[in-house]
Order: structure tokens, then sequence, then C-alpha cells
């Protein structure tokens, strides 16, 4: 086989033309023939079995049949025409409709004699029907018949218009796997083959398409399987290794002033033990050769931010600076504050730089940060700008990683010619094993300890039509000196709707809540940001006791007197913000509350996920359950991941492959590094291919 033949362009397969080419391109990004014959069937019909149209079902599953056509008639409706056969066997009747090529149809089909139907059954009034099926003469069929499972590949309302039916689809894919005479280069090694008993790569490719037998799909699914995870962990942990090896950290090997005198005088409470053991890992990686990557995970409140102060003094210690990157301007804001006043007395050159800071101090704070005088900076994107340049940077720590992308951060990094240490902190708890094939190049530390004293939040479900005793509630808290939360959904394609859903009830508290006994601030994405700070500024201060915003709030707004969280149109929000926007709550001595507010008519799913807010208030086991309901591609934090791309693995069900790939991946490099060995070539090929094809994500730059 030539070594291009994957890289040939899709369009010069047989009966594949620029038209055909350029549907497949847009409905399903094939490009290439490795493009296509990495499009896995989603399932597989068995070709043996043949139903009978009295066992017929609207299962909505495709389906083959026996039978003949008895009449054709054509039937005038109010847009058009459609062409209806009524078809039989011996057990009982049913319709095929069509809608298109109708004339062409008509002419061809032969009216009493056996045909093989295939396709998806509907239902309408008491008649089954099937529209468009595949339909072969019984005769050929039986001549044919040489694949016992067929495969169902992936397809778009578009695709199945213009023609592009799972029978063309696999018939290209047979087209390519004659053309290339079933032989792939292997990308394995023997050893692994060997050991994990795995068939060959040409062998696995066969069977995914067209399965010989059950048992030869399940071993093709599981080599292909093994195979993505293997190569994606492969890259990830190599990154690892160059970064440990190659890309010089500067040590800290100082412990100093700043962070002892701190240590000893300005600590306002006893660090948990999981803030002490993730200082310690911390420290471990700040005073080694190698550069940090590290991603410090947390739940709400776990007192991450002490954490990040203690290891900028550590920078600060040993001559260097040290910078604290926010998502939004709300957040450097209060991150720049909280620090400060932790600071006290301290003597710490500390600025905040965002987009509203006066050009006449951000002359300043350049200057004094190229001249190192400025030793803390806090700020948001702004951090990024090309004329911010530090001295001598030498730890950037960013929090609430899932709102920067990959690009923003490894901006930050070249900001030095040697990368500063990176501390990535996130608030939005990822499951163990997924954290470990996501971020399996950064290492991970923990806080899994809330600080003591807190009182868990007692979460309640309540439906709309029970608003009235809420809104006592919530006047009964207000009344004990307390704060509240009123939180919309913020879904960006229905934003208008949602503006509307806001503002209506923010009426509606306005006249159950009215001055001059109620002050309410309110904060949406609509707002100038001058307007919004000046809304918090006044929740914050304690000026309003309600605050109805929409999602804007939360991450990280810290308001430790407001006692209620009550989220409208809870079942439009996912798990995981459900339990962020719980997290603003739950920070003062006092007990309190999340109510969230919901229809009458909710989903299965939907349930779920409240009982599980109800039930507990670990963000680990309701990451757990989110997992579960949706699928890690829709966790957050997950977007800039390579591992949405996986073609054929799923890192939830396919855990034990995935452990099993990254046992293997790290027992390969610890073997042979550099892939020098004879019998990892196959390896290196493949990888390097991949690299090239850009197939594998690239991760952190
Ligand atoms: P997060 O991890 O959400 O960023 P913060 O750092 O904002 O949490 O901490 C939440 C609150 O807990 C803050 O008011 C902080 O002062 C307090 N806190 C943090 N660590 C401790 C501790 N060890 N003991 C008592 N209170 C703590
Ligand atoms: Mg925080």
């Amino acid at each position: 086989m030539n070594a291009n033949f994957l890289t040939t362009p899709i369009t010069y397969l047989k009966n594949v033309g620029p038209q055909r080419a350029d549907t497949l391109r847009s409905e399903l990004g094939i490009n290439t023939y490795q493009d296509l014959l990495q499009l896995f069937p989603n399932r597989y019909l068995d070709k043996t079995q043949y139903y009978k149209i009295n066992q017929l079902q609207a299962s909505g599953a495709d389906i083959q049949i026996v039978g003949k056509i008895i009449h054709i008639k054509t039937v005038e409706q109010k847009r058009g025409k459609r062409l209806v056969a009524t078809f039989v066997d011996e057990t009982g009747q049913m319709e095929l409709v069509w809608f298109r090529a109708q004339k062409w149809i008509r002419e061809n089909l032969k009216l009493n004699e056996p045909y093989v139907v295939f396709g998806r059954i509907s239902r309408y009034g008491g008649t089954f029907s099937m529209a468009h099926p595949e339909m072969e003469l019984l005769s050929s069929h039986q001549k044919s018949l040489k694949i016992a499972m067929q495969p169902i590949y992936p397809s778009t309302e578009k695709l199945s218009t213009r023609g592009i039916t799972n029978r063309v689809v696999s018939n290209m894919v047979q087209q390519l796997l004659l053309e290339s005479k079933g032989q792939f280069q292997e990308s394995l090694s023997s050893e692994i083959l060997e050991g994990l008993r795995l068939i060959s790569k040409s062998e696995a490719l066969l069977n995914i398409h067209f399965p010989k037998s059950q048992e030869l799909l399940a071993k093709a699914q599981f080599r292909l399987k093994f195979e993505e995870l293997f190569f994606v962990q492969l890259q990830l942990i190599s990154k690892k290794l160059i970064r440990k090896q190659k890309i010089k950290g500067m040590p800290f090997n100082e412990v100093g002033d700043y962070f002892n005198i701190f240590f000893k005088e300005h600590l306002p409470f006893e660090l948990t033990n999981a803030q002490k053991k993730v200082i310690k890992e911390i420290r471990k990686d700040l005073g080694s050769n190698a550069q940090m990557n590290r991603l410090l995970q947390g739940d709400v409140g776990s007192g991450k931010t002490i954490v990040a102060l203690l290891c900028m003094l550590l920078a600060l210690d040993n001559g260097f600076q040290a910078c604290l990157m926010a998502p939004t301007e709300i957040l450097a804001t209060q991150h720049y504050n909280g620090l400060k006043e932790l600071l006290g007395e301290m003597q710490v050159e500390i600025a905040l730089l965002t987009g509203s800071t006066k050009k006449s101090i951000r002359r300043e704070i350049h200057e004094s940060l190229q001249n190192g005088d400025l030793k803390i900076l806090v700020g948001t994107h702004a951090l990024l700008e090309d004329v911010v340049q530090f001295k001598n940077l030498g730890l950037a720590i960013i929090d609430e990683q899932h709102r920067f992308g990959v690009a923003q951060r490894s901006k930050l990094w070249h900001k030095n010619e040697i990368p500063p240490h990176v501390l990535v902190m996130t608030a939005t708890p990822i499951p163990r094993t997924l954290a470990m094939s996501l971020y399996g190049d950064l290492d991970i530390s923990v806080i899994d300890e809330l600080p003591p004293g807190r009182k868990p939040v007692k979460t309640v479900h309540r439906f709309d039509s029970n608003r009235l005793k809420v809104f006592h509630f919530i006047k009964d808290e207000i009344k004990k000196g307390r704060q509240v939360y009123v939180v919309y959904p913020l879904i960006k394609e229905s934003e208008a709707l949602d503006y509307k859903d806001l503002m209506d009830g923010y009426e509606s508290i306005a006249r159950d809540f009215p001055l001059p006994d109620y002050q309410i601030s309110i904060v949406h994405g609509k707002m100038k940001p001058a307007d919004k700070d000046y809304e918090m500024e006044r929740f914050l201060k304690g000026e309003t006791q309600i605050m109805v915003a929409t999602t804007v709030i939360e991450v990280g707004v810290n308001v430790p007197n407001a006692s209620v969280m009550i989220i409208e149109s809870a079942e439009r929000f996912g798990l995981s913000q459900l339990h962020q926007l719980r997290g603003r709550v739950g920070r003062g001595a006092e007990q309190s509350y999340c109510i969230l507010m919901t229809s009458h008519k909710l989903s299965e799913d939907t349930k779920t996920r409240l009982e599980t807010m109800v039930r507990t208030n670990d963000g680990f086991e309701i990451a757990e359950v989110d997992l579960k309901l949706r699928g890690p591609g829709d966790l957050m934090g997950t977007q800039q991941s390579g591992m949405l791309n996986l073609r054929i693995a799923d890192i939830v069900k396919d855990n034990q492959i995935l452990k099993t790939a990254r046992h293997h991946a790290l027992q390969l490099l610890k073997e042979d590094p550099s892939l020098q060995k004879e019998n990892n070539q196959p390896i290196r090929l493949a990888y390097q291919r991949m690299m090239q094809n850009k197939t594998i994500w690239n991760y952190i730059s």
C-alpha cells in the first residue's frame, strides 16, 4: 500500500465526485480516505435476522423484512405528492413511502416479486411504514449475502436528502477497503499486541466496518479503543516528561521573610490538613529544577486563596514576581481586596490591573512591573496584553481555569524566557479518573476538606406554585439580617427570552418586596461593567438585601452575609452550575439555604439532578452524577480537551481500557523514552503521523 494512500482526498474514491465530497466534508468532516476509514459505525444491523410484519414495533430501529409489493399508488397531499406501496408478507401488510424520485421508483419496482426491504420503521395511525427503504430483490440479496452484520453509519438530515444514504456510505467504505487490499500499517508493537491479545490493525479495521461475527466485532472495538486512548496518553505523558526534563524551572529554594512573617503573624486561621498537604505538594514542585504545571482542585469555599497567597510569597522570597489572573473584573477585584486584607500591615507591593484601570495608573503599573518594584499583580485578561512585561515572573496563578482558553494560558507562559511556574485553580470538581485523562500532562492537587465550622447548605426543591411560601421565608431571613440571591438562567441561544424572564422576575420581586423596607440589586449581562460593579458593591456592603441576577454571579463572588440562594427555573441548569451557584452561600457562620424553583413538568434527568443537589453538598459526588448523566463532553472544563475528539472510545464507559492504555503508555516511555527500539517503530511512526495530521489534540503548549 502506498504510504500516502490514507491522505488521499476523498474525491478520488470511486463514485465520490466533488459534490458528494463537499457534503461529506461539511456534514461529517471527512476530507481524506483516512477520515472515511475512521467514520466508525454507530451500531450494526444483524443481517441474518428478518422480521415479520406482525412482529413490528415503532421502535425506530432499522430492520429488514422479506415480502412483496402488491399495489402502488400516488397520493396527493397539501405539499407535493407521495408514492405509497402496499407491502405484504404472510403475516400482514404495511406501507413503503417515497417523497422523492417517485417516477424512477415507480418504473423500476416490480410487483409481486419477493424483495428484502431495509429501513427505519415508524407508525402512522394503525399502519406501520418505512420511508425511502433500501430495497433489493430477494434473489440478488441471497447471492450478495456476504456480511452478517450491516454497519449503520452516523448520518445527518442533509446527507440523506442528498442521497448519501447508509448504503452509499457503506459502499464507499467497502470500496476503500477494496483499494487498500485490506492492508493497513500496524501501529502497535508486537509486545503490546501479544501481551493484550489484540487483533491486528487491518483485521480491526475490516471488522469494525463489516464484522464477520459478534466476537470479532468486540475484538475490533477493543483494539481500536485501546489504540485511541493509548496514543492520547502517550502524548500527554511524554509532554509531561519533556516538561520535567527539558523545561528548566526556576527553583524556589528560599523560604524567607515574606513567607515566614506572613505565616507567623498574619495567618488568620489554622490551615486545614488538606491545605497543608497541597502546599507541601506545591512547594516540592517549586523547589525542584523543573517547571511546575499543577492543577489545584478544590470545591467552592475550600480555601484556595490562602494557598495561592502562600505560593506567591514563596516566589517573592526567591526574588521573583507573581501574578494572579481571574476571568472577570468582579473576581479579580475581589481577589485583590482579599489578598490586601490578608496581607494587612505587611509591606508587599501589589496592584490590580483590569480593563477599566485608568491610563495613568496603568502606566505606573507597567513601569513598576518592569523595574521589579511591583511584586504581585492581580487582574483579568488585561495581564495578557503585550505591554504588560514583568521583570522576572516566577509564578502565574490562574483562577477558574475553565474560563480561559489554552492559547491564553500559553500566552502567560511566554512572558518570560524561562516559563514561570503555573498553578491553575479550579472549583469545578472533575472526577479523578476523568481528570487523569483530561489533564494527564498536569499534576493534580486536591483540597478535599472544608474549613472547620461550616454548616452544610440546606437544599430544597420547590415548585413555582409555592412561590408565596418561599417569599415568606425570604422575608424572615431578611428580618434576621441576612441577604438573598435570586438567580435566573442565561442561555446564549435565547438571550432575549432570558432577559425577559429576568425582568419579569425582578418586577414581581419588587412588588412583593417594596421600598423602602427592601432594597434590591440587579445584575445582568446587558449592563455596563461599571453599573454591574456598582450594584455588586451595594450588595457587598449590605445596602441591598436582595440580589437579582443571571449567572454572572456564578463564579467566586464572596458575600458571607448572603445566606439564601434561590435558583429560578432550576431545571434549565446543569448540575455543576447548580453546585457552583449554591457555593455562593454557606460562606458565613449562619445556616444557609438553597432553594431550587421549578415548574411541574420535569424530565427524568432533571429529577435526578434536583435529587442529587438536595441529597449532597459534595462536589465530587455531584460531578460523578453529572458525568453519568451528560457524558464528559458537556462537563465544564472539558471543552478544550482533546478527549472530546475521541472517535470510538468513551472515557466514562471505557474507563478500564483507559487505565490499561495509560499503564502501557507509561511503561513504554519508561523503557524506551525516545521510541528507538526496533520493536517500537510502528508506534513511533504512527505517533509521528498523528502529530503531523494533528489528529491528536495539542494540549497546553
Ligand atoms: P475558594 O476555594 O472558593 O476560593 P476561599 O479561598 O475564598 O475559597 O475561602 C473561602 C472562605 O474560607 C474565606 O472566607 C476564607 O477566609 C475561609 N478560609 C479558608 N481557609 C480557612 C481555614 N483553614 N480555616 C478557616 N477559614 C478558612
Ligand atoms: Mg476562589
